[in-house]
């Protein structure tokens, strides 16, 4: 592998406890990566007068890929969301987040899915206004961000050997906006060797829960997308377990798909997991497929010796938890 540049942003909260755990991993493994350290949040807004400084900025222009932990976006600030401002930024797409049950003493229901979900428009375009009597949002489902996820969720079907994919919206209701995302998807999937389905978002929360084993791909809107891969990933043991990477042409971001959980942060009792997980997808994303599967492998091994954090029952703090999987690393 020729040498990759990743940039590592922990951000806030249990951000930076859940990143050094995953380059704990990266270390240990055969990889030639060369890391650089950026800030970005809450914490450095007030170090530094900025929730996004230039000079992550110009980090970030010059690798290969990043490796995010998580931002707070304090609501009784202006600043949007840095993760949103990255995504736009980089012209991130596609937001892949894989849900699997990695052991039957993990979680509810054995899922073993991937959600790809529309990054740039939908319910997330940041446009509101106000009038006197409220607000109105400019929710936008464009033909070019419809036709590009679509196609990307075929390319992963393709690529993963995933059989069937499952179009969730709620056309019923938005019958133009939904409506369109729908229509394109059915133009896209034609004649491209998968079982098709579509589903109303209502009913595929319902689903996932009840049959599990109907999901395999599925594509869908921003917001959609946000609160579904939330649940998957509460099913198959909790926030712990949600990876996720921000894709698009030229670059890709890869972080949990939980938040900072300020709760939680300085206690080393994060469970790091999602964030390794989200590691082994940047891995793969800079053609590293080997490593990366070492990674789930090691996972799985120690769940099934009951090497696990304290979220899902375990003894092990965050770094002793990271430190076992190391030891792991040899056997997978
Ligand atoms: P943010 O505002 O950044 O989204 P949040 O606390 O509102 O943060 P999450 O970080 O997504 O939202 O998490 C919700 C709760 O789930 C947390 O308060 C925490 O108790 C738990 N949680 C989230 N991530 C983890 C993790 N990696 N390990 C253990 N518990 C977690």
């Amino acid at each position: 592998m020729t040498l990759k540049k990743v940039v590592l942003i922990g951000g806030d909260g249990i951000g930076p406890e859940v990143v050094s755990a995953a380059v704990r991993i990266l270390e240990n493994l055969d990889v030639s990566l060369e890391f650089t350290e950026a800030q970005m949040g809450f914490e450095c807004s007030k170090r530094t007068g900025h929730f996004i400084p230039k000079a992550t900025m110009e980090a970030l222009e010059r690798s290969d890929a990043c490796l995010f932990g998580a931002v707070t976006t304090p609501l009784d600030q202006k600043q949007r969301s840095c993760i949103l401002y990255l995504r736009k930024h980089f012209d991130l797409y596609a937001n892949l987040r894989p849900v699997k049950r990695l052991h039957s003493s993990i979680g509810l229901v054995d899922l073993d899915m991937v959600i790809v979900r529309e990054n740039t428009e939908g319910m997330y375009t940041g446009v509101e206004h106000e009038d006197s009597e409220g607000v109105t949002l400019e929710r936008r489902v464009s033909e070019g961000a419809s036709r590009r996820i679509v196609r990307r969720a075929v390319d992963l079907c393709k690529s993963e050997g995933r059989k069937r994919i499952t179009c969730v919206h709620k056309a019923n209701a938005l019958r133009k906006s939904d409506g369109l995302f729908r229509r394109i998807f059915f133009e896209e999937v034609e004649g491209q060797g998968l079982e098709v389905k579509e589903m109303l978002v209502d009913a595929a929360a319902a689903a996932l829960i009840l049959k599990p084993k109907d999901f395999d791909c599925v594509v869908t809107l921003n917001l959609y997308g946000d609160i579904i891969s939330d649940e998957a990933a509460a099913l198959v043991g909790g926030l712990g377990f949600g990876p996720s990477g921000n894709v698009g042409d030229k670059y890709a971001i890869f972080e949990p798909s939980h938040g900072s959980a300020p709760d939680i942060a300085g206690k080393d009792i994060a469970n790091p997991i999602a964030t390794m997980l989200s590691s082994a997808m940047m891995l793969q994303y800079l053609g590293e497929k080997g490593q990366a599967a070492r990674i789930e492998r090691a996972i799985r091994l120690g769940l099934e010796r009951e090497i696990k954090t304290m979220d899902v029952g375990g003894e092990y703090r965050t770094t002793e938890y990271t430190e076992a999987l190391i030891k792991l690393l040899d056997e997978v």
